[in-house]
């Protein structure tokens, strides 16, 4: 048996709301697999880990698990069925830009070929799990897809298991936790082993009993050294934040424009544990599970779903009720993007697909209540940086703390005048970034030219060295020249 103990959280979330869950929904069913879809779509630079390149060509023949995309961070994605390429063209994608991507198209052929790697046999050390998490396209399926790897620093003192999944609506990894659970206690206790981490924390909102049992049981099976250390928190979001479950669990503070990581901190989804336990035995990512949940749909649920299978397909599975529909989303309420092109594929980040029946109220003039300051976790005023960015001053914005916020949406859900807020946000520190890699652009660029005038003035000095040499070499052999004429006459 494992060493564990559950202890309730003694730190308060400063901010944050208590919404209403709506978890029953999709929980009262059983997580069930999906009928393969007639294609799957796979962007090519959208899905995770940057962007990336094509491995196949169309007419090719894929088997699942073959890599199709190699992305910049070392990230492959493979074929989540065995199939034909069909087509690489620009298609939707599901990503808050609604824009279209190239994308790779395949056919799945309803044959079980498999293209798997080698087991990893134990020990292993942590470079061999980097190679491996590279291989298999380990990243974050809590809907960041950060590449996972890139979190494993040696000298690490702490994995922090989040299982607060705090977004109303969502219970895609509660079910993972409840029906994967030994495979998410083995990923993690591999990847301690291999950091030399002695204490994984399970950081869990205390609404999910179901799951707390089932990981109970897992560690009383489990031989594992490591140390557990379950943490209830309050069911309160956004406790599952990166930086507010690290503050909650450990009384560790993040500094702002700082990851988790940088603390001696590692933070992983559930879900990207269990991953990591599959493709140690040789199994890329392939399928994940998705809440389908929504007062619109008739049988809301836990899926499990192939990387790439367009969300139209799950609408079907779900049974939508057409008549009430009036929106879909992918996420949550509080931080998901609605999508309008069915015809897009899940990836590895897609966790919900959420069909609501409401519409958003009509925007109204603000009514200064700073109702949105009080519930913000990190302590900023939204009223004031939303008036900065509708009056285009973005500087002021950053100004008012805009890098700070984490785009939890807590603002939103409480403003009565409905103003969207964190969409807001969302451009704004996008249009942040993209000034700060401009400024860094225009700075190594002022780099580079200031660094080639100083070569070309290094290189005419040289030159005028030389030729100064030359000229003083030719009049000494002409001086000699000169005098030795003079003795010979
Ligand atoms: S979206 Fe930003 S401003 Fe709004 S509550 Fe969250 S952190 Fe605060
Ligand atoms: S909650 Fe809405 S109305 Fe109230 S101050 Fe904030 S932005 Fe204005």
């Amino acid at each position: 048996m494992a060493d564990y103990q559950i202890r309730r959280c003694e730190r308060q979330l400063e901010g944050g709301i208590y919404p209403e869950t709506h978890k029953a929904l999709s929980t009262t069913d059983s997580c069930v697999f999906v009928d393969d879809p007639k294609r799957l779509v796979f962007p090519i630079h959208f899905s995770g880990g940057g962007p990336g390149e094509a491995l196949v060509a169309v007419g090719d023949t894929v088997f699942q698990g073959t890599p199709i995309i190699k992305c910049q961070s070392g990230i492959t994605h493979v074929a989540s069925r065995s199939g034909k390429v069909i087509e690489i063209t620009d298609h939707a994608i599901t990503h808050p830009s609604a824009t279209k991507s190239a994308s790779i198209i395949i056919e799945p052929n309803g044959l079980k070929d498999q293209d798997y790697l080698d087991p990893l046999v134990w020990p292993f050390d942590a470079d061999t799990l980097r190679n491996r998490a590279i291989e298999a396209g380990i990243l974050g399926l809590g809907g960041a897809g950060f590449p996972s790897f890139k979190k494993w620093s040696d000298g690490t003192q702490t994995l922090i298991i989040n299982g607060a999944e705090c977004e109303p609506y969502l219970t895609a990894d509660d079910t993972l936790m409840r029906v994967d659970t030994h495979s998410m206690i083995r990923g993690a206790c591999m990847l301690s082993q291999s950091l030399d981490i002695k204490t994984i924390i399970i950081g869990i909102e205390d609404n999910k009993p179901e799951a707390l049992e089932a990981i109970e049981s897992a560690l009383k099976e489990s031989r594992s050294d490591c140390f557990f250390d379950i943490v209830l928190l309050d069911t309160k979001y956004p406790s599952g934040s990166e930086r507010h479950l690290v503050w909650l669990t450990l009384g560790i503070e993040v500094p702002t424009g700082s990851r988790a990581i940088e603390s001696g901190v590692i933070v992983h989804n559930p879900g990207t544990l269990a991953a990591l336990s599959r493709a140690i035995d040789g199994k890329p990512i392939t399928d994940r599970i998705v809440t389908l949940t929504g007062e619109a749909l008739t049988a809301p649920q836990n899926v499990i779903v192939p990387i790439g299978t367009p969300i139209s397909h799950l609408i079907e599975a779900a049974d939508t009720n057409p008549d009430s529909l009036a929106s879909i989303a992918i996420g949550g309420p509080m931080m998901g993007y609605p999508v309008t092109d069915f015809t897009a594929g899940i990836t590895k980040t897609t966790n919900c697909l959420l069909a609501r029946e409401i519409e958003v109220p009509p925007e109204s003039p603000c009514i200064r209540c700073g109702a949105c300051a009080t519930v913000c976790p990190v302590r900023l005023q939204p009223q004031q940086m939303v008036f900065a960015l509708k009056g285009g001053s973005l500087d002021r914005a950053v100004h008012e703390g805009l890098i700070d916020c984490i785009e939890c949406a807590a603002c939103n859900a409480v403003c009565p005048s409905h103003i969207p807020l964190a969409e807001w946000f969302r451009l704004g520190r996008f249009e942040a970034r993209d000034k700060a890699n401009d400024q860094h652009l225009a700075a190594e660029a002022r780099e580079r030219f200031e660094a080639r005038n100083l070569r070309l003035e290094r290189i005419a000095l040289e030159k005028e060295a030389k030729r100064a040499a030359r000229q003083a070499k030719t009049a000494d052999a002409l001086e000699k020249a000169r005098k030795a004429r003079k003795e010979s006459a």
